[in-house]
């Protein structure tokens, strides 16, 4: 849970040195679809992500998903970010599953 100022980079200006949120998730459906799988809920501010809307993109290693509630609320840069170990995915689907343990304790 993070409390107070979080300094996320702005849109086009991801770094290195920002804690990442580990590693991205992929499976592979059985017709060979390469998918990504990104939490469900915003990290920052909590909100169900196929409510308030969800970007994500892969680029140099890193996906980065961008909340469309902390967008509209003119927040900079990006909800979540993770270390991306294989190529950009076809898709992404939303499972919070795997990243229980970096999310708000609250549920959508
Ligand atoms: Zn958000």
């Amino acid at each position: 849970m993070y409390e107070g100022r979080v300094a996320w980079p702005t849109v086009d200006d991801f770094d290195a040195k920002l804690q990442y949120d580990g590693m991205l998730r992929y499976r592979r459906e059985a017709d060979g679809t390469h998918v990504g799988i990104i939490p469900a809920i915003c990290k920052a501010c909590g909100g169900p992500l196929h409510k308030v809307g969800v970007r994500a993109r892969q680029r140099d290693g890193v996906m980065i998903v961008d909340c469309g509630r902390c967008v509209d609320a003119g927040l900079p840069g990006h909800a979540l970010q993770f270390t991306a170990h294989e190529p950009a995915p076809d898709r992404v689907e939303l499972d919070s599953t795997p990243y229980l343990s970096i999310l708000p304790t609250m549920r959508p």
